[in-house]
């Protein structure tokens, strides 16, 4: 009964975070992208496209179209592969090579191989250098329209904001997010000053996502779903109008849909005392509670998700 229940539990998972669905979006790859990008495997030293290439732009993931570095960070290492000592912030992920030794980079957003990363060989004043592989890379020449790159952002406030952030980081399609203060009157605030209730700031999530691979609207009904919207400034044991619920619209689509999710929410019975307020400052948190429970190992106290939708 208990593996039938986790079962159920994983389907659900993957059907309301979208994992299948967006990955039906990624692009087509070739039999040789496969092997590199999803096989991690590793194209020949001085063979690929852009192992010596010098003009002005950016790099994509092949697979999902992410944004990953800029031409600016890259730089000739010697070694036969692109080389770059800077990413794009939030764009890589860093994890442990299947050799044990080594750190393996992925695309944060589609979790496909990009090479690994090496520090301290002082190649360049950053110290570090991304070693990656051509064919996980796209260029996108500083020319062309870069509309389609765009990412958009969605601010969300529920509670501490570490919750927020956990459930929304792991969302296919997320590009980044970042915790921080709005909605109040206090300039540049900090926590202490949060932790007051006076400075009218909420506990806030800034994500940056991929409109092509997750929609605002499946974001905006996670936030619903990982939250109470029913309790006025309160989640659970936090109590003060920094926990209140609120969503930051950063343009009127936003705006309707999230007017439309209230909608539906009280149609089934929820008494949603969500805010909706257009989007005017955000304040970045200290160092310390960005990405909290992934740093510290640990999760929500009283952030959870249940289905509402
Ligand atoms: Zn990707």
């Amino acid at each position: 009964m208990r593996i039938i229940l986790v079962i159920f539990i994983i389907i659900i998972y993957n059907n309301c975070f979208g994992q299948t669905e967006t990955k039906m979006n990624y692009n087509k790859l070739s039999d040789f992208e496969k092997y590199v990008i999803i096989d991690k495997g590793t194209e020949a030293p001085f063979s690929g496209e852009y192992y010596k290439h010098n003009l002005k732009g950016f790099f994509i993931c092949k697979h999902c179209d992410s944004k990953l570095f800029k031409s600016e960070d890259k730089f000739d290492s010697g070694c036969g592969w692109p080389s770059f000592d800077d990413e794009i912030d939030g764009a890589i992920k860093q994890v442990l090579d299947a050799d044990g030794k080594r750190t393996e980079i992925v695309c944060s957003n589609c979790g496909g191989h990009l090479g690994h990363v090496f520090f301290g060989e002082s190649f360049t004043q950053k110290n570090k250098r991304h070693c990656v592989n051509s064919v996980s890379l796209q260029f996108i020449p500083e020319e062309i329209n870069q509309e389609k790159y765009m990412k958009e952002t969605a601010y969300f406030a529920g509670g501490c904001f570490w919750g927020i952030e956990y459930h929304m980081k792991n969302v296919p399609g997320v590009l980044n997010t970042q915790v921080g203060y709005m909605g109040g009157k206090t300039k540049s605030p900090n926590y202490n000053e949060i932790c007051s209730g006076e400075t009218g700031h909420a506990e806030a999530v800034k994500v940056s996502f991929n409109p092509e691979l997750v929609s605002f609207e499946k974001l905006c009904k996670l936030f619903f779903e990982i939250h109470d919207p029913t309790t006025i400034n309160r989640q659970g044991p936090d109590i003060g109008t920094q926990y209140r619920s609120e969503i930051f619209y950063t343009n009127e689509i936003q705006k309707e849909i999230s007017e439309n999710l209230i909608k539906i929410l009280k149609n089934k019975g929820y008494s949603v005392v969500t805010r909706l307020s257009e989007y005017k400052y955000f304040y970045i948190a200290e160092d310390y509670h960005q990405d909290y429970y992934n740093k510290s190992g640990s999760l929500p106290y009283c952030h959870f998700y249940r289905k509402k939708f």
